[in-house]
């Protein structure tokens, strides 16, 4: 019994370390696989976007380890990529080029600037709160309907491996001050994305950053919306969205206690070059 982890940065994006050290923190804490998603490179991209020119480098280097420490721990090299139309996807030539075992399809930019600059949905409130007034009038529905759409187009266009902290944007709604996540129309734009998922056959990751970094109650996605995705029978994976070594198991006993509770029986993961369901109890999953 042990855990795996998936969704992981380095110090290629905004982790802080080199590959190798959160290869050997996840053999000393008994890991059974272990993926890098650093976050994806593009033109144009926030300084915790990946450099174009060391995309190359990142590859090679995660092979490497692959193959170093295969008596150990199964690894994987996978990217967190951004969808932005006509600029960046999964499917981007790029991404397609590096050979990845995975990818974990993100939104974390919602909309574009006049100047050209990109909205960003997980930065400073205020920097998100200049979006909602410039780029759409200050109307909140608009922002988040477009959102969800975004994250569909991607879905349909693009599609990833996995879909990665689907309703992250409830960050900047701190005590619901924005809206209501119990409202029709916000519940719609969620249904709606959730059955592009089933129809895709694409995992839903339930992402313990929020949680261990004080920022949020409830994993991402909310418990409201992990119903739905257990009464659907969507697929869903346990990641920590690890930035330090010491964060890659960090809130997964509470939560699988949570989704265990829930109904949930079985958890995904990539072994043996393949993804499959597994049983799991809050020691891990079973294999
Ligand atoms: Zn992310
Ligand atoms: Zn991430």
């Amino acid at each position: 019994m042990s855990w795996t982890n998936y969704h992981s940065h380095t110090h290629y994006s905004d982790g802080k370390f080199e590959p190798e050290a959160y290869v050997q923190q996840a053999i000393a804490i008994g890991l059974k696989a272990y993926g890098f998603s650093c976050h994806s490179p593009f033109e144009g991209g926030h300084g915790w976007n990946m450099n174009p020119d060391r995309l190359k480098n990142y590859c090679e280097e995660i092979l490497v380890l692959k193959e170093k420490y295969k008596s150990k721990i199964q690894l994987y090299l996978g990217l967190e990529v951004d969808f932005i139309p006509d600029v960046i996807g999964p499917k981007s030539a790029h991404i397609l080029e590096s050979h990845l075992d995975f990818t974990i399809g993100s939104i974390h930019y919602t909309g574009t600037f006049a100047d050209g600059r990109y909205c960003e949905i997980d930065g400073p409130h205020q920097f998100f709160l200049e979006g909602l007034n410039k780029i759409y009038g200050g109307n909140v529905k608009l922002m988040i309907r477009t959102y969800y759409q975004l994250m569909r187009e991607m879905l349909e266009q693009e599609t990833p491996t996995i879909l990665g902290h689907m309703d992250k944007i409830k960050i900047q709604n701190e005590g619901g001050h924005l809206f209501g996540e119990d409202e029709l129309w916000y519940q719609n734009e969620v249904e709606k994305t959730l059955d592009l998922v089933k129809a895709k056959g694409v995992i839903i990751e339930v992402n313990t950053r929020g949680i261990y970094k004080g920022i949020t109650i409830e994993p991402y996605p909310s418990k409201a919306i992990l119903e739905q995705i257990n009464a659907k029978e969507i697929p869903i994976m346990l990641n920590s969205d690890a930035h330090l070594p010491g964060e890659i198991d960090k809130g997964f006993r509470d939560t699988a206690k949570l989704l265990k509770n829930m109904g949930f029986q079985q958890m995904m993961a990539l072994v043996d070059g393949k993804f499959k369901a597994f049983e799991f109890n809050e020691n891990g999953l079973i294999f």
